[in-house]
């Protein structure tokens, strides 16, 4: 097993509270691309197997770290795949993942502020698949073999602009730049006791606003990689946020503000920290 971190943008492997700078610790600068660690993840079960008897870079402790995967080409949402959310939702169960995209360019680290763009900005906290090799038509029954592991993240959703008109504005709405906080470490698909049941929760300025487990997911990850390379090829580091488990904010009347502070956590995964700041709303046109 591993678990993948980006230091300074470095690639780094996660042991113990400390972390081991890949390129140093496998003499091959190209790992230092987080990037390239996460095609290359087959190698770093080794890799990270072998840092009980290698020297650590550092601790983790006092590192502020990056998105462990930084750049993905292509970046999956799905909508309402958790029963209770539909339902808080008012809206029926989809018959295949809804899905939309959220732009890359909005994807950081699990510490990073998050500005507030307008008084409708929401949290979902949500299980993120990450593609490690490239697929098409992948069968669901192989499916888990083509995900470099799983990391934990928020998409955060200004309602404001996401149903300003009808139909609706999913991907702009959930794209500004802040709005992807993922981490703290992309961790292997083997860490995990059932992959397919990973408890996450969310807590807003110290309240619990959601609490869930992926075995109530509705479409799997094995489903949603599945169905999705059935459409789309999938390629290393591409990211699926795989749904909200109910509690979101506009179920609730609340939603975020300056000073808040946004906590996110899942089993062995661990926690993204987001303070809430004053942000920029769109331009009228
Ligand atoms: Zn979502």
């Amino acid at each position: 097993m591993f678990r993948l971190i980006n230091v300074d943008g470095h690639a780094a492997l996660e042991v113990d509270g400390h972390y081991f700078d890949l390129a140093a610790l496998s003499g091959d600068p190209t790992l230092a691309d987080p990037m390239v660690a996460v095609e290359r993840h087959a190698e770093l079960h080794e890799l990270s197997a072998g840092c009980a008897s290698a020297i650590a870079s550092g601790q983790l402790a006092g590192v502020t770290l990056g998105a462990p995967v930084p750049a993905p080409r292509q970046v999956f949402g799905i909508g309402l795949n958790y029963a209770e959310h539909a339902a808080e939702s008012g809206r029926s169960l989809p018959e295949a993942p809804l899905t939309f995209t959220k732009f890359p360019s909005c994807i950081t680290g699990p510490t990073t502020d998050l500005p507030i763009t307008g008084p409708m900005v929401d949290w979902e906290v949500e299980i993120v698949a990450v593609i490690g090799t490239e697929v098409s038509h992948v069968a669901v029954a192989e499916a888990w073999g083509a995900v470099a592991g799983l990391t934990l993240g928020q998409d955060i959703s200004d309602r404001g602009v996401q149903f300003s008109d009808s139909p609706p504005q999913f991907s702009l709405g959930k794209s500004f730049a802040g709005f992807g906080p993922t981490g703290p470490a992309l961790v292997s698909v083997d860490a995990f006791d059932d992959p397919d049941d990973i408890g996450l929760w969310c807590d807003v300025s110290g309240e619990r606003m959601q609490e869930g487990r992926t075995s109530d997911l509705i479409f799997s990850v094995p489903t949603l990689v599945a169905y999705l390379s059935s459409i789309c090829t999938l390629y290393p580091g591409d990211l699926i946020f795989t749904g909200t488990p109910s509690g979101v904010g506009l179920a609730r009347g609340r939603f975020l503000a300056p000073q808040d502070e946004l906590r996110s956590g899942a089993d062995v995964i661990g926690e993204l920290r987001n303070q809430c700041v004053e942000g920029v709303g769109p331009l009228s046109v």
